[in-house]
């Protein structure tokens, strides 16, 4: 296994004086895919947006390769390295596919013609407005965004929900291909079991904002599927 790059430990985190957070623990190594699953509403977002900042813990800790984040103001995460796709596919709808890409650009590997190699459909696309284009090819984007940032952690939040059977197809393909040639981190939250199944190599389960189960995702048994995640 790679190095450990990110930590929580035994985070909690609250919006106003409700408790969504209960005493998380995770860790994602360099070079390895972690599933984050559980039901709607259970606390998978809130996770992924208290990793980069967006919400304050209550008590426990999150380091990213050693460093203590709690002292960061949330602009320093991308510099960190912590890539987010968020829930929503987030672009500029009024900039092209390019300026989109340009615009979240920092030094590293990850140049638009290495996304547009992972996405073609963007390349063909590439002066397209981001408004004009699908929710699968926008759903691209949002990673190809997230990955112009060079992070060495990336948090993909339901980036193949509600999309056609064949956009979901590509978006795996690129996740299958970063995870094994770019020896990056990846936190992923989704509801395909199938998928994950074949590509993850731990998971975690939340039930309540707080995990229920965690292990080898080979370990996730019909039983586990059934109770905690109701399929
Ligand atoms: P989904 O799959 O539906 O996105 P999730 O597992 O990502 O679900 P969260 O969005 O993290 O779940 O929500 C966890 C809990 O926090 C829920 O009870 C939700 O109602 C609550 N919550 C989420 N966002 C807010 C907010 N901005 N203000 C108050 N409560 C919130």
């Amino acid at each position: 296994m790679g190095r450990q790059l990110l930590e929580m430990a035994h985070v909690t985190a609250f919006y106003g004086d409700s408790q969504a957070l209960f005493d998380i623990s995770l860790k994602v190594h360099a070079g390895q895919l972690v599933a984050l699953m559980g039901r709607n509403g259970m606390g998978k977002t809130t996770t992924i947006r208290t990793i980069c900042g967006l919400l304050n813990i209550g008590s426990g800790t999150i380091h990213f390769d050693g460093q203590d984040m709690a002292s960061r103001p949330r602009h320093a995460v991308a510099r960190l390295g912590i890539g987010l796709v968020p829930e929503g596919r987030r672009c500029f709808p009024n900039l092209t596919v390019e300026e989109n890409l340009l615009v979240a650009s920092r030094p590293g590997i990850w140049t638009c013609a290495k996304v547009t190699d992972l996405f073609p459909r963007l390349g063909e696309r590439r002066d397209q407005l981001a408004i004009s284009l699908s929710g699968g090819e926008q759903q691209m984007l949002a990673i190809g965004r997230a990955l112009m940032t060079n992070p060495r952690l990336l948090l993909l939040d339901e980036a193949t929900e509600g999309l056609a059977p064949v956009i979901r197809h590509e978006i795996w393909a690129a996740i299958t291909t970063l995870k094994q040639e770019n020896n990056l981190a990846i936190l992923v939250v989704d509801k395909s079991l199938r998928e994950l199944r074949e590509i993850a190599d731990y998971a975690y389960i939340l039930q309540r904002g707080a995990t229920v189960w965690q292990g080898d995702i080979s370990a996730l048994n019909r039983e586990l599927t059934m109770r905690h995640l109701g399929v």
